[in-house]
């Protein structure tokens, strides 16, 4: 059982994040934010598969301008990513932005910060102080600091602009501080995790291309949300952001920390397997693509674990030689010849999910 820490509740547009709410997942825009089109179009296909806020980046002036009609058509909230230029934070708010991520590395002037933070409290919109490894201004005078100093860097950076915030009587602050080493991004979102009440914005930046990138951010953020220190999370992969997502929430449902979709189980075969069992584990996962409830099915290759875990799920099936055993919670509900596995399967599983939309 994983206890959570204690935070703070806020709202980026209609979703609640911190306190009792779930662990939010959101993703960030690959589109260029001037084309308001393209960004609606990818901000819709990440909402379809689970995305709950989306973050734009806002590079210029005519970003800005284009978040209005993207605010108002998104059927996701939006935060504006603002760096270097705080005129643009205040342009994104005028636009009706959810939320603001600031990187206290590129904004030092307090009193540009103060104006943001003033628009902000005025609209009620939360501001995610993003403290982000590469930019740190301690690192620029000293490149070659270990995981704990530049942890402890971080960490000193984030509480000075939260203590800023807070002194503007502010209090609609999450946090995120994010290295693309795992030690490093643990170190510091442990120790902030005592400092303050604030939400946590968990994330391995640059965490690398899909593969590289879904096992860094795992190891991180799972040890992190193992550890209840995580209220929101990000997946960042060098790829289509709808991966991101789908990563992020396999994570969450490996820790049982939300549900989403199906899950699959399947055996990594051996000297034992006497089915085409790869075969059969890539149609299944296939076709459960298409299903979002959260239903559990088990692949097994054969009887030494395969009866327990097929058992375990809505759905499994424990091969034999040239034969397949089909469960439906924990029953054998039939034996088939090999060839008749995948069919019978996948109507058990259609079958599992028409029983869970109906309540049955
Ligand atoms: Fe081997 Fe059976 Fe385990 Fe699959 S379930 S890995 S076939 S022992």
């Amino acid at each position: 059982m994983i206890n959570r820490r204690p935070t703070k509740k806020l709202h980026i547009g209609g979703v609640a994040v911190g306190g009792d709410a779930p662990i939010v997942v959101q993703s960030m825009a690959n589109t260029d934010t001037r084309n308001v089109a393209a960004t609606l179009r990818q901000i819709g296909a990440l909402a379809d598969v689970g995305c709950e806020i989306i973050r734009l980046a806002v590079p210029d002036a005519v970003a800005a301008a284009a978040l209005a009609d993207i605010v108002r058509a998104s059927p996701l909230p939006v935060v504006a990513d603002i760096h270097f230029d705080h005129r643009l934070a205040l342009a994104a708010l005028a636009a009706g932005v959810h939320g603001l991520r600031l990187n206290p590395g590129n904004i030092r002037k307090p009193e540009h910060v103060r104006a943001v933070v003033a628009a902000a409290r005025e609209r009620g919109v939360p501001i995610r102080i993003g403290v982000n490894a590469g930019s740190l201004p301690a690192r620029k005078d000293k490149p070659h600091m270990g995981p704990a100093e530049t942890a402890a860097a971080m960490v000193e950076a984030c509480l000075a602009q939260v203590r800023l915030l807070e002194s503007l009587d502010f209090d609609l602050i999450k946090i995120s501080l994010k290295a693309s080493d795992v030690p490093t991004t643990v170190a510091a979102y442990r120790r902030m995790a005592d400092l303050v009440p604030y939400p946590f914005h968990l994330g391995i930046t640059e965490a690398g291309t899909p593969g590289v990138g879904a096992i860094r951010s795992s190891a991180g953020l799972g040890i992190l949300l193992y550890l209840g220190l995580g209220d929101t999370v990000r997946v960042s992969l060098t790829g289509d952001p709808r991966e991101e997502v789908r990563v992020a929430y396999e994570i969450l449902k490996s820790l049982g920390l939300r549900e989403r979709g199906p899950t699959l189980i399947s055996c990594p075969t051996c000297g034992r397997t006497e089915i085409d069992l790869l075969g059969l584990a890539t149609a299944v996962e296939q076709h459960l693509g298409h299903i979002k409830a959260p239903i559990k099915v088990a692949v097994m290759g054969c009887v030494v674990n395969g009866p327990g875990e097929a058992r375990d799920a809505d759905v499994g099936v424990a091969g034999g030689a040239g034969k397949g055993a089909i469960f439906r919670r924990g029953q054998v509900v039939r034996t088939v010849p090999e060839a008749e596995i995948l069919p019978a399967l996948l109507r058990e599983i259609d079958a599992a999910v028409r029983e869970r939309e109906t309540g049955g």
